[in-house]
């Protein structure tokens, strides 16, 4: 029988710091790679001196572990894990574990785990986030798939985790199927909601307020000693900071104006489509990268109308600190949409999700990790059931307390021709959450004026329908 705990094949950036992390914890790690000179270049240079194993052949790689063997793909996501897995089923048997760290669509792992528990082989999807340093140092760990797995896997996945204060581990099991690659997803989503938000205040100090880069670079930095501490607004403190080698300006101001995108914030969004979920600030920032991406037609456009010129008046200072209560307060509404989405998903599959626990494990070690999602965590582990994070009260107070800023500095950029579509799509899911009536009688009616879909009364009890006729036509 082998010696190594686990197996990880995939041996670019991902892979490789996780094989390297999980020996820094005492693991015995096989490396392997379709391209297995990869391998040699591993063993032979990073790895070397740590026990770490080098697999050149799929039975080298089986032969090499332990039992149950516990094998971790860390490869390109889609089409070449379902290759992967059906190359690895010949050589394992029952009990055996595979788990996709990828970022797999969530649908995809739920149809993994059928397809591998016929099989008698136990899957995991699991959700690592951190990039390159988290899977060196400590990422957040979001694991799903068949639960009869977790306990094999448990000391790996909390032992080489991104620990919070008190040592807690930013890893624990999310539930059934889908759901560990569906929290990471939903991770992602925020974290495009995030982006676009830090984006928007920097815009808006910059375009409205007329401040430099070095300016806003210390404000950031002032800010994450506060409630917006946070591993995104400490690195957009940083990145404005950068100078461009070629020419010596502001790095940011050498950098195109057009953002790529992979795919989890789409399918986010596809996902609060689906449920019904309102998550319009995350969807928005997806959009806000598609309108990025359209350089040369905004170049265009830009010829053609004028913006206004509105020019900043009143004090910066004061301005500065209403920003900061506009990013928090949109924040919390984009982290209440996630949750929403989450709350919803889980109703429809059947998952039970821990929330505080969520919470917890993207407090460390994820690219979303914040100081405020201790707070998260706090107001779920008061109230479990809680149906919107704007209804805790801790949040409910910072929200009111904030709105009035928050609403200045919306309708300060727009008069400005200052783009904010996360901020105003934030601003406009609270007035609509916070609203007991809101405009949907004039939908129902219309649609019952055209397509006689009927609708129900304020004076009636729910369930009841009704039909006019509108035009008083037969
Ligand atoms: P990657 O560039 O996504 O993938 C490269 C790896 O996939 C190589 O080992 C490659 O092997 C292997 N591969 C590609 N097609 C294959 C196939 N048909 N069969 C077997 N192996 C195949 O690597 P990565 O950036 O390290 O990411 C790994 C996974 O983690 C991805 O799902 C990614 O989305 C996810 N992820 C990445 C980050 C990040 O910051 N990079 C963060 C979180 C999650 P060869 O060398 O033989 O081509």
């Amino acid at each position: 029988m082998g010696q190594s705990d686990i197996a990880v094949m995939g041996l670019a950036v991902m892979g490789e710091n996780l094989i390297l992390n999980m020996a820094s914890k005492g693991f015995t790690v096989t490396a392997y790679n379709r391209s297995t000179d990869k391998v040699k270049a591993f063993v032979e240079g990073r790895a070397k001196g740590q026990s770490i194993v080098g697999a050149y052949s799929l039975q080298e790689l089986v032969d090499s572990l332990k039992r149950p063997r516990k094998i971790m793909l860390m490869i390109k996501a889609g089409s070449a894990v379902d290759a992967s897995i059906e190359s690895l089923l010949p050589y394992l048997e029952a009990g055996d574990i595979i788990i996709d760290g990828g970022n797999s669509h969530p649908a995809d792992s739920d149809r993994r785990t059928a397809y591998l528990k016929e099989k008698g082989i136990l899957f995991i999807g699991t959700g690592v986030s951190g990039g390159e340093e988290g899977a060196l140092k400590g990422p957040s760990i979001m694991p799903g798939g068949n639960s009869e797995a977790w306990e094999h896997v448990r000391p790996i996945f909390q032992g080489i985790a991104a620990k919070v204060a008190d040592g807690t581990p930013c890893c624990d099991w999310v539930g059934e199927n889908g759901a560990g690659h569906f929290v990471k997803m939903v991770h992602n989503g925020i974290e495009y909601g995030d982006m676009q938000m830090i984006a928007e205040a920097y815009s808006i100090l910059r375009g409205v307020a007329g401040l430099s880069n070095a300016e806003i670079a210390q404000i950031f930095s002032e800010w994450n000693t506060g409630e917006l501490d946070s591993f995104l607004i400490e690195i957009t403190a940083d990145i404005l900071t950068k100078k461009d080698e070629e020419t010596g300006k502001d790095l940011v101001d050498v950098i195109l104006d057009s953002a790529g995108q992979k795919g989890t914030g789409k399918w986010t969004s596809v996902y609060a489509l689906d449920v019904g979920s309102p998550s319009s600030t995350i969807a928005e920032a997806v959009f806000a990268r598609c309108i990025s991406a359209l350089k040369n037609e905004r170049v265009q456009a830009s010829k053609l109308f004028t913006g206004p010129q509105a020019a900043f008046q009143g004090d910066k200072q004061e301005f500065i600190e209403k920003v900061r209560k506009a990013l928090f307060a949109s924040k919390i509404c984009s982290y209440a949409q996630g949750y929403q989405l989450m709350r919803l998903t889980a109703k429809e599959q059947g998952w039970t999700l821990n929330y505080g626990s969520i919470a917890l494990m993207w407090r460390g070690g994820c690219i979303i990790r914040a100081q405020f999602l201790g707070d998260i965590k706090n107001a779920f582990d008061k109230n479990p059931e809680l149906a919107n994070l704007l209804l805790d009260e801790y949040f409910a107070n910072i929200i009111q307390e904030y709105q009035q800023p928050w609403r200045e500095v919306v309708a300060q950029a727009i008069l400005s021709g200052v783009w904010v579509p996360a901020f105003s799509s934030a601003i406009s899911y609270f007035d609509g959450y916070r609203s007991e009536i809101v405009s949907a009688n004039i939908i129902q009616a219309q649609r019952d004026y055209f397509g006689a879909h009927t609708y129900e009364r304020l004076d009636k009890p729910r369930g009841e329908f009704f039909h006019t006729n509108w035009t008083g036509r037969g």
